[in-house]
């Protein structure tokens, strides 16, 4: 086994290390690591391409520049990127580059990483990246994988952890049930102050596992699966560095003295949170977070269906029942392949062959799982106490008994290790890490997802699933999709897993989302959220009344960040000193991400 001395040192708790894991996950977070490192053959990497200088500073000004950031924020707190790039796994997560590379991993490489460790020196190292005309990209916690990771979209930014040394809680306030938070603050660590307080009627709401930061998450729009899920939504009231250095606080927050601010998130006038989420405005060093009552009860349910063609009738069934809140939670429909993969076994254990795994093996193999065969799977979970429950279960059950096939999963027939009992906890706002097993379906796995936003219908389900399967299988991809509801829509997230060790899957893997993305927005289907190397063409697929959308944010861009310092082309949008120098990256751009430099600011 490769990378020995990362595989045999311990998981680092939470009590050690602001990104460390809680104590009662430690075991599972254990066994996650052998599954990690026992699917590994990437050898350790060398550094073929040093030094990484940002573009458009010469190398001796670049170095003197750091020197005098040293000075600032102590040397100790700004790091070069010239070491060997240790990936290390989720528990361990790099800040050097993406752990979940898709193109060439020196390609996304930041030249320097800095620790800020208040507001102040945030704004300091916004005042120097200024000075120096340096590209600098914010990160919370890094742990955005499938998504970037800790990589900045322009090579040689200098990248800006703030997790590192701003992972305080600054509130947790039990009356009116929120919290004020620093971006190094992740889920788990958020769950754990509210337990250590005693908290028993206060939940928080958590994604898929949770590492991540509540901020860096929410930013980036990311759900978790309570009634609390839409997190952005969730917020109330930010603390932004503009790319500028001035300081603000939105909402209420703009009130001195107030005590509202992390119950009315609008505060008056223009409502300007929006800019500051999926873009590269500002770095949120504040946020508020609304929690979550204790429902006094849950129950999580589970059905399967037999048939692919049921998606049609699901969705139909769904929709109604979601909307009119009987569905409480994200609805999610699972693939059956899904549930052969967070098995956690590698997909050679049940097919060595190239192409996609045949659909007879899959039904083979999903016989023998403790729900049985099926197509779909149905999570969901009700909330409050039992005669409430009881009122929406049965309602559920006579509505999804009418797809023919259909059955209810006694929960008592599910073994404790099942991801059934995963789902159960993270809809109730336990942080768990049970889903980073599908990732071992491949050696060295990674992933990168599709997720395009559709009507809640029989017919646009249909029309995504064949549009992902036709694509899949043209490339050779095992298809993993789950149909997720919000309220009155429905995101399909594909995840696409490889290895990325291997330069031609990572490859098919990116061709085969660039021409899904292309499908989707030519029957009318946008991304919710995508990677670093497909902001610019997600962002182009956003383009009614000639590209207006991106015209404003670049209008925003100018006048917010007129040396385009801050994350440039985050989220497709570039400041005017990299317009028309081919940095977008397209269809054509394969493993390149950089374009012809960058212009002088006069
Ligand atoms: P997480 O650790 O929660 O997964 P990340 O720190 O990776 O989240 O953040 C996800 C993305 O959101 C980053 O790539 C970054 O561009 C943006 N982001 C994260 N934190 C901030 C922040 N505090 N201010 C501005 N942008 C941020």
């Amino acid at each position: 086994m490769s990378f020995s001395d990362e595989a045999q040192s311990d998981v680092p708790l939470l009590s050690e290390k602001h990104s460390g894991i809680p104590d009662f996950l430690l075991e599972k977070a254990r066994k996650a690591k052998i599954g990690v490192f026992e699917t590994r053959t990437k050898p350790k990497a060398s550094r073929n391409r040093l030094p990484v200088i940002p573009h458009g500073v010469e190398e001796h000004v670049f170095f003197d520049a750091l020197g005098e950031l040293g000075t600032q924020l102590g040397a100790e707190n700004v790091e070069r990127n010239d070491k060997p790039l240790k990936d290390g796994w989720y528990e361990v997560d790099p800040n050097t580059h993406d752990l979940m590379a898709v193109v060439d991993e020196e390609e996304l490489v930041p030249s320097a990483m800095v620790y800020p460790g208040s507001t102040e020196e945030v704004q300091q190292v916004v005042l120097w990246a200024n000075k120096y005309h340096i590209p600098i990209f914010p990160i919370s916690m890094g742990r955005n994988l499938g998504y970037g990771g800790a990589a900045p979209r322009v090579r040689g930014s200098v990248l800006v952890d703030l997790g590192r040394r701003m992972n305080k809680i600054l509130d947790i306030n039990s009356q009116d049930y929120t919290c004020l938070l620093e971006p190094g603050v992740s889920f788990f660590a958020l769950h754990e102050a509210v337990k250590a307080k005693g908290y028993d009627h206060l939940w928080i709401d958590v994604p898929d596992v949770g590492g991540g930061s509540v901020i860096g998450n929410t930013v980036d729009r990311g759900v978790g699966y309570t009634p609390y899920g839409d997190h952005w939504a969730c917020h109330s009231g930010l603390e932004v560095v503009l790319p500028t250095g001035e300081v603000i606080r939105t909402g209420m927050g703009a009130l001195p003295g107030n005590n509202t601010w992390q119950t009315f998130p609008y505060g008056f006038g223009p409502y300007s949170d929006g800019i500051f989420s999926q873009s590269n405005f500002g770095i949120v060093t504040k946020m508020g977070m609304t929690l979550m009552p204790n429902p006094g009860g849950y129950e999580s349910f589970m059905y399967t269906f037999q048939k692919e063609d049921d998606l049609d009738q699901m969705i139909e069934i769904i929709r109604p029942l979601r909307i009119g809140n009987i569905l409480e939670n994200v609805a999610q429909l699972r693939h059956v392949t899904q549930s052969l993969a967070v098995s956690g076994q590698p997909r050679t254990k049940f097919y060595e062959g190239d192409g996609t795994i045949p659909e007879d093996i899959v039904h083979k193999v999903a016989a023998t799982l403790p729900a049985g065969d099926h197509c779909w799977a149905y999570y969901g979970m009700s909330y409050g106490p039992p005669h409430i429950r009881r009122y929406k279960l049965d309602i559920i059950d006579a509505e999804f008994k009418k797809v023919p096939g259909a059955r209810r999963i006694d929960p008592a027939t599910l073994p404790e290790g099942d991801y059934f009992w995963a789902r159960d906890r993270i809809a109730a706002g336990i942080p768990d890490i049970h889903e980073l097993r599908w990732v071992n379906w491949m050696p060295n796995g990674a992933h990168i997802a599709f997720s395009p936003v559709s009507p809640i219908r029989g017919a646009d389900a249909k029309k995504l699933y064949e549009l992902a399967k036709r694509r899949h299988n043209e490339f050779g991809i095992d298809l993993f999709p789950a149909f997720c509801v919000g309220l009155r829509e429905m995101h399909l997230i594909v995840e696409l897993v490889y290895d990325r060790d291997d330069p031609k899957r990572r490859k098919a893997v990116l061709d085969c989302l660039r021409n899904l993305i292309e499908d989707a927005a030519a029957c009318g289907y946008g991304e919710y959220r995508t990677h670093l190397v497909l902001m610019d063409q997600v962002a182009g697929t956003y383009n009614w009344n000639d590209g207006a959308l991106l015209k404003f944010h670049e209008k925003l861009k100018d006048a917010l960040d007129p040396n385009g310092i801050m994350a440039p082309g985050r989220c497709g949008i570039w400041p005017k000193q990299y317009r028309n120098r081919g940095w977008e990256m397209t269809k054509t751009s394969g493993e390149n991400t950089q374009g012809d430099g960058v212009a002088p600011t006069p």
